[in-house]
């Protein structure tokens, strides 16, 4: 007989917040909110703030009295201290499984399949480990697919399950009658659309859906819609995903903080997209051929628009980040134009291939194993130091053009200079 498939989904609860905590403890009580690129609106909120009624993705603007009011905590985000955290967090996680998916920045799935343990008892084990050694608070939800495991995992952090914040659906009967509580649009893999054509169909709850004709399921939802009946019958049909795909293309972009107006402080963001992309690159050893670049206004904005991108296709793949900055700012000097209030800028890495294919050109004279040793140990320090310790020149110093980010919180786990210190 198959072996039962067991699937734990470990979530960090209030992730970007917590990741703020755990190096201000002072702040256990209070409420937190981290906000979005540029300040934008809300992107990660502690129960405390959810209970203010502050809604995810709520603009910063709209709620910053109810903020001020209720002394709640405003974080920019700080994807370089969230990003290190994961990375220990989903390094940690490893250690409990052979078989893991990191499926988002906080999120894996852990296969237990043949684990011959109380799986609660794992569960709490799990959640224990990470609290202690990364300071991260965690939910765990194990059941026998991922659909389950994720619904499982929901319900860990509510109700009669939160104290523990620990739930494994083993037991038939129990499975039915949460499946009768949990509302069909908060199931894993169903989106608003479909949760409404579901209600259309006076399909409410998670038993509903595992009820309904599968045959009709699939016609409204294609087969992913089938394979989420499936799964709540307790039949496995959606894969870890092991190993992350090598990306096709890389793409690097952001709106800057202010307008921009120079050429200058436009190649020196693009010069911070290429080393970003260059080293994501090298990472997946591919090298690209195709480099894009492109450049616009803020077309939200009573003022002239202009939108422009170039391309350059290079003779021989490339990963060496000076070079691509060199011909980044070719494809800059042919689309800039002068006079407009810039917004946005971004690179894109194409027609990327592995580096052991690598052809050079015809007469074999561009040896680049200089080049190479030079972007390894630029990466290396970069890595040990944290993101940016060596960098190009071309890259700029003082960076005004930068999103804002008034109210970030220091990068305690990738920098020297911020590390905390203990009187
Ligand atoms: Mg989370």
């Amino acid at each position: 007989m198959k072996q039962k498939e067991v699937f734990a989904l470990v979530d960090c609860n209030s992730f970007y917040c917590s990741c703020e905590r755990v190096f201000q403890p002072q702040y256990n009580k209070r409420p937190i909110i981290v906000l979005s690129n540029n300040d934008g609106c809300a992107v990660a909120r502690t129960d405390e703030a959810k209970a203010l009624g502050i809604e995810m993705g709520a603009p910063y603007f709209k709620i910053k009295d109810i903020c001020k009011k209720n002394n709640v905590l405003v974080f920019s985000s700080n994807y370089t201290l969230y990003g290190d955290m994961s990375r220990r967090v989903m390094t940690l996680l490893s250690e409990f499984t052979p078989e893991l998916e990191v499926y988002s920045i906080d999120e894996a799935f852990l296969s237990l399949k043949g684990f011959n343990r109380n799986l609660t008892d794992y569960g709490i084990e799990i959640k224990s480990t990470i609290k202690q050694q990364t300071g991260i608070p965690v939910s765990v939800g194990l059941a026998s697919t991922k659909v389950l495991a994720k619904m499982a995992n929901k319900m860990a952090k509510k109700g009669a399950f939160k104290s523990v914040g620990v739930l494994s659906l083993e037991s038939e009967s129990q499975i039915d009658e949460l499946l009768g509580q949990f509302p069909v649009e908060d199931l894993w893999g169903i989106g608003r659309k479909s949760a409404e054509k579901l209600k259309s169909l006076n399909i409410r709850t998670a038993r509903h859906l595992r009820d309904a004709n599968e045959l009709m399921i699939q016609k409204v939802l294609t087969i992913q819609g089938r394979r989420i009946v499936k799964e709540l019958k307790g039949e496995s049909c959606i894969d870890l995903q092991l190993s992350d795909p090598d990306k096709k293309q890389i793409i690097s972009s952001r709106s800057f903080g202010r307008s921009v107006l120079s050429l200058h402080e436009i190649q020196e963001s693009v010069a911070n997209h290429i080393s970003t992309a260059a080293e994501k690159l090298r990472r997946q050893n591919s090298l690209c051929k195709t480099l894009m670049v492109f450049i616009h206004t803020n077309r939200f904005k009573n003022t002239p628009q202009y939108y422009n991108s170039g391309i350059i296709n290079l003779t021989t793949g490339t990963s060496i980040t000076n070079k691509l900055i060199k011909s980044s700012f070719q494809i800059l000097d042919s689309i800039y134009k002068e006079g407009f209030e810039y917004k946005k800028c971004g690179v894109m890495l194409a027609d990327l291939y592995p580096q052991t294919h690598s052809q050079t050109d015809l007469f074999g004279l561009h040896d680049t194993t200089n080049e190479e040793l030079q972007m390894e140990v630029l990466d290396k320090i970069n890595l040990y130091h944290g993101k940016g310790t060596l960098k190009f020149a071309a890259c700029g110093v003082n960076q005004f053009w930068k999103m804002l980010s008034e109210m970030k919180s220091p990068c305690y786990t990738t920098r020297w200079s911020d590390l905390l210190s203990i009187r």
